[in-house]
């Protein structure tokens, strides 16, 4: 697109990059409170991050639907207690324009740069479509959004068909071919049942076994729907039930010991129950704490595992070399696919290598020792910016949807204090931020992410930190990040008025 395109929302109060939960729950929120000046710019075609961009076979949420969707925007017609991943893409999608945000999204619109100027105290964000200036900066691209291919020697010389879980080839017919799975986290278990049905042969290559508790997967029946939709109260009562029960979860997480006893039982008395063969129930038990890594629900993992069209390779894939791929225990394997679900860059974000505050200073350079944010929000050095989903606000025991919904209500409230004060800047000391970082390290260290024995994404592998999580209670979150506090923020400059 050139970049003289008039655009009335080119020079904004607001400038969201990213179009997921996050960046449309802010969108959502801004539209409601009737501000107009505010553009959503997304480097993709639509709306949903990573419904979007996860559309591979099984893909659904395992977080229940009931708590995984907006507080403010429930739905009484999910389909079941875990929807397909296509249902929670179309709930996004009418969010987005039920609530007339149509007019403030741009798409196509990567952010290639954004620069702070510290002339006129705003940001300008040059994408694709010309530059786009704000006095705030929103931040809302996601951590499971750009994907992390493993470093396997030869891999880009397959000769068969690769593609990564998250950019599902779904021209290339799978039924009938040989195909491996690198991987067996929260995609890859999703994905084996499926393609275990209509694979002539599949390999899943396995680093390390995962701890899989049962989904209790269930339609919702069309009475039910009729009394959500009839009752609102019913909803949110189920919301709140769901949400108290996923959050005593955490205690396991806090090696508190009968709640981990009670959520190992659950998971390997899942494995004993489905799976009789003692030599392939060996490989299947993981050798670290529960909770360390993502604990998966399933209930046709470990059945898929067993049929005879299926092998389990317990050993990562080593090196592939044409079409053949070893595993690190020498085995190869001729392969006509190989899909790999090995997740997606974590700790060191590719956005932050795009973000310049005061000095120009890269936020990857800012965070060159980890992630880090005041209230999992705000960083020194980066004025008016703020980050939803960012450190700090990964949960394996909870909604996300959550967690980033406290964060807009921080970012509103810091919204309304700047227009009862000329539009002042909003920064956060070090000292503010580095006292909250250590409040998290702290944290983290009483948790099994940190003690549980294994290697996750959750850690960041430079420093052995958990910049990612939230290493609490969700509800916790809620408590300390939701307020906005403005002793918490430097406050002199104000931004240059809009021309
Ligand atoms: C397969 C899968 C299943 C999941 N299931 C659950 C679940 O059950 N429960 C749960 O709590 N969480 C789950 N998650 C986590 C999920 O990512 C979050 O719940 C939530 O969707 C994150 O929303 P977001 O808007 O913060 O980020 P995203 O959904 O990642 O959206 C970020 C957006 O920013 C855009 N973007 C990124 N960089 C740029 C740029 N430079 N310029 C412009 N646009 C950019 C991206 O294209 C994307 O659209 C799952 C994640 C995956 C991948």
């Amino acid at each position: 697109m050139p970049t003289s395109t008039p655009d009335a929302l080119r020079d904004v109060s607001v400038i969201i990059v990213g179009a997921g939960f996050s960046g449309l729950g802010l969108g959502i929120q801004l539209r409601r409170r009737g501000e107009t000046s505010f553009v959503i710019l997304e480097r993709a075609d639509d709306v949903g991050g990573s419904w979007r961009d996860n559309t591979y076979p099984g893909v659904a949420c395992d977080v229940p639907s009931p708590l995984y969707s907006y507080s403010f925007r429930t739905n009484p017609d999910w389909s079941r207690m875990f929807s397909p991943g296509q249902e929670i893409w179309d709930y996004l999608r009418a969010a987005a324009r039920e609530e007339g945000l149509g007019p403030h999204l741009r798409f196509g619109a990567e952010m290639l740069e954004a620069r702070w100027n510290e002339n006129d105290h705003r940001w300008t964000v040059r994408t694709p479509q010309g530059e786009f200036y704000g006095d705030v900066l929103v931040a809302a691209t996601g951590h499971l959004t750009d994907i992390k291919l493993p470093e396997v020697p030869g891999l880009e010389t397959f000769t068969g068909e690769l593609f990564h879980s998250a950019r599902w080839n779904h021209d290339f017919p799978l039924a009938g071919k040989r195909i491996g799975v690198v991987g067996t986290g929260a995609s890859a278990i999703q994905i084996v049942p499926q393609l275990a049905e209509i694979a002539d042969q599949l390999v899943v290559f396995q680093r390390s076994a995962p701890y899989i508790q049962p989904r209790r997967d269930r339609v919702f029946s069309e009475a039910e729907k009729n009394l959500f939709r009839r009752d609102q109260r019913t909803v949110e009562e189920m919301r709140e039930m769901l949400f108290w029960y996923n959050d005593s979860r955490f205690a396991a997480r806090r090696l508190i010991d009968d709640y981990l006893a009670e959520a190992s039982w659950q998971a390997l008395s899942h494995l004993d129950k489905q799976v009789s063969d003692p030599e392939l129930r060996a490989k299947l038990t993981p050798d670290y704490t529960i909770g360390c890594k993502r604990i998966l629900l399933s209930d046709d993992y470990y059945p898929a595992i067993q049929r005879p069209n299926v092998h389990l390779e317990a050993a990562a894939l080593e090196r592939v070399e044409g079409s053949t791929a070893f595993s690190a225990v020498g085995e190869a394997f001729e392969l006509d696919v190989l899909v790999v679900a090995t997740g997606f860059e974590t700790y060191d974000l590719p956005s932050s290598y795009r973000i310049f505050g005061r000095g120009g200073n890269a936020l990857a350079d800012h965070w060159s020792n980890g992630m880090q944010a005041y209230k999992s929000i705000a960083t020194a050095g980066f004025p008016n910016l703020f980050l939803l989903n960012g450190p700090g606000t990964s949960l394996g025991h909870n909604s996300v949807i959550y967690m980033i919904e406290a964060q807009i209500d921080h970012l509103l409230a810091a919204l309304d204090w700047r227009s009862a004060h000329d539009g002042r800047v909003l920064e956060v000391s070090s000292d503010i931020e580095n006292a909250f970082a250590k409040r998290l390290d702290e944290g983290a260290a009483e948790t099994v992410i940190i003690r549980g024995g294994c290697s996750s994404w959750y850690l960041d592998p430079r420093n052995g930190r958990a910049t990612l999580s939230w290493p609490d209670f969700a509800h916790r979150f809620r408590d300390e990040c939701a307020p906005f506090d403005p002793a918490a923020y430097d406050h002199g400059e104000q931004s240059a008025a809009r021309a």
